[in-house]
């Protein structure tokens, strides 16, 4: 059984990796040690697509899924730290494509767990296509209801976790940047995890991926400048060289925790904002051409 699964996975990811939208995503499914990042947060993503697990008494959270493939390593993950699949209460999504949501639907049919979206990622969501490119099947996953429907501002607690829903959109019209203060060495550290600001596969020029994106993401690095943030974390982790500290934390266990770094922020933000907008000049002077997707 095993091995049949893992043969299906293989095969899967196969099928992912020819498509050209991910022909340089080979880490996406490859299988990586879960970790303790903070506090009660915990890594159980694969290498390539991070999904954290914020421990409370009254249960467990969830904030993303991954790929489709990617669920059973998650799961396993979560079971290698020691703790129960069943205990996770609520799942939650940076945003909605395909490789942060396509695992959903199947660890919420395998965890009985509710998910929470933004308002704005809602349909693409549950109808399992990327916002404005439905009918690009490369870029579509598992449609997946969304039980409790968030507005920005929102907080999703759990025992004695509160985990604030901050609207960062342009990337996805509801990309959710979500915010947790955590506790380390007795002192308070503001941790987020940042949805994204990339263009990756929008089309920012007309026909627009939807309507208000320019001003969507120019919303987004205003209200991103003015967040303290002293623990950046990603949906990819290598946005904030996640495995890289990981590493560090593993040789010198008693050293500063490498997750605390208030400095990455900060020039992160200004990087991704000057990325956009000269990519946004590039394409609005270039001569039009057929959009990709
Ligand atoms: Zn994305």
């Amino acid at each position: 059984m095993r091995q049949l699964k893992a043969a299906l996975a293989f095969t899967a990811m196969a099928v992912v990796l020819a498509s050209p939208a991910s022909a340089q995503r080979n880490n996406w499914g490859t299988l990586t040690e879960p970790f303790h990042i903070i506090d009660n947060v915990y890594y159980v993503g694969t290498e390539g697509l991070a999904a954290y697990l914020f421990v409370t008494p009254e249960g467990n959270i969830l904030l993303d899924g991954a790929i489709p493939e990617a669920v059973p390593q998650i799961e396993a993950n979560i079971a290698k730290l020691g703790f129960k699949l069943s205990d996770t209460r609520i799942l939650l999504n940076s945003h909605a494509h395909f490789d942060h949501s396509g695992g959903l639907a199947q660890l919420k049919k395998d965890t009985g767990a509710k998910l929470y979206a933004m308002e704005g990622d809602v349909s693409a969501l549950e109808g399992g296509f990327y916002l404005g490119s439905e009918s690009v099947k490369t870029m579509s996953a598992p449609p997946v209801r969304v039980d409790n429907v968030l507005r920005d501002g929102d907080t999703v607690k759990l025992g004695a976790t509160a985990l604030k829903a901050n609207l960062t959109p342009g990337h996805t019209r509801g990309c959710t940047s979500y915010g947790a203060t955590v506790q380390d060495g007795g002192k308070p550290y503001e941790l987020l995890v940042f949805c994204s600001a990339t263009v990756a596969a929008n089309r920012i020029t007309p026909p627009l991926q939807y309507e208000g994106i320019i001003g969507d993401y120019r919303e987004t690095f205003v209200k991103a400048k003015t967040m303290k943030v002293d623990i950046p974390l990603a949906p990819h982790p290598d946005f904030f060289g996640m495995l890289a500290k990981r590493d560090k934390a593993k040789a010198d266990p008693k050293a500063p925790n490498p997750f605390i770094a208030p400095a990455e922020f900060g020039p992160f933000i200004a990087k991704a904002e000057a990325d956009f907008e000269k990519t946004l000049k590039e394409r609005t002077e270039a001569p039009a051409k057929p959009a990709a997707n």
